[in-house]
């Protein structure tokens, strides 16, 4: 079932996206037990990933095939702790505050950590995230920040069944990302789920986070 799941997947991104990049599949591992998740990687799947820190801090350790373990989920900063020296991307950094706290722990372990600015897309009740008028600044101070290296953008979609409305946001995205590309040395944009993941590939996403269609719905 989860192999299948995750077959059928990494068969339709293995062409990449239409900008000739490799499309990175995240599972989304939120509520999957280890087991489940050591037989995923077990069937291919290269890179992880958790929403809660505390979850990120109990199942980390017991994840014995090697994979890459993301951090996707809105973090606080009491809790970075538990992900420097571990985590291979924090996707979800929403705020020079928590910047800050990362490259304070990040420098403390002498460590680097890189990391995605969340991207606010100014739709519905978004909480979370830089708005577009931000980020340039963001990115201009975290480079003068220490044992952190923003390493492209990640965003969510709203839930919506108009899927024309949908294309043209991740477009817009991924034009944004185009922009800030070259001057701040991207590499990912981190951006498609379950509901959603085909469109942001042609849309030119290259970093997918997929969790129910891999593990079935389980919240
Ligand atoms: C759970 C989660 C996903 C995956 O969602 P699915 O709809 O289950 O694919 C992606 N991104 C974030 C931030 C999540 O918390």
């Amino acid at each position: 079932m989860v192999e299948n799941n995750l077959r059928l997947i990494l068969d339709e991104i293995k062409q990449g996206n239409p900008y000739g990049e490799k499309v990175t599949l995240v599972g989304a591992t939120k509520f999957v037990p280890v087991d489940v998740i050591n037989r995923a990687i077990s069937a291919g799947l290269k890179d992880v990933s958790e929403n809660r820190a505390q979850e990120f801090k109990e199942k980390y350790p017991l994840v014995t095939q090697p994979v890459n373990y993301h951090f996707i989920g809105s973090l606080q900063k009491n809790k970075v702790k538990y992900l420097i020296g571990k985590c291979y991307l924090i996707h979800s950094v929403d705020s020079l505050a928590l910047l800050d706290e990362i490259s304070r722990q990040a420098v403390n372990k002498g460590a680097c950590q890189d990391v995605l600015l969340e991207v606010n897309m100014g739709v519905e009740e978004q909480k979370h995230g830089f708005d577009l008028s931000e980020l340039e600044s963001a990115l201009s101070y975290a480079q003068t920040v220490n044992g952190v290296k923003v390493l492209g953008l990640m965003a969510m979609l709203p839930e919506s069944d108009n899927q024309e409305f949908l294309f043209d946001l991740a477009k817009k995205l991924r034009s944004v990302y185009d922009n800030l590309k070259e001057k701040y040395g991207f590499k990912y944009l981190s951006l498609g789920m379950s509901n959603d993941y085909a469109l942001c590939v042609k849309a030119g996403s290259n970093m997918i986070r997929v969790g129910s269609k891999i593990f079935g719905k389980r919240y």
